[in-house]
């Protein structure tokens, strides 16, 4: 976080948002977002567009095996 930013609100401060790309909305590559936040209880929730149209959560663990299969390192 740039030190000049002011903190981010209350119960906020486990919330990322990532510049994306949307193949169904055409948006061009990083003009949409995805808020990326980590639940109370554990799993890491999406919402893209930050609409909440549509927020799905994954277990953290699920997660780490898609990073790994990926070549993350
Ligand atoms: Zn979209």
């Amino acid at each position: 976080m740039n030190p000049a930013e002011p903190p981010p609100p209350a119960g906020r401060r486990n919330r990322i948002v990532l510049p994306a790309t949307c193949s169904v909305h055409q948006a061009p590559r990083g003009r949409t977002t995805v808020a990326v936040s980590k639940l109370p209880d554990g799993r890491i929730e999406f919402d893209p567009h930050l609409s909440g149209a549509c927020v799905f959560a994954v277990e953290e663990d699920e997660l780490i095996k898609v990073l790994l299969r990926m070549g993350w390192r």
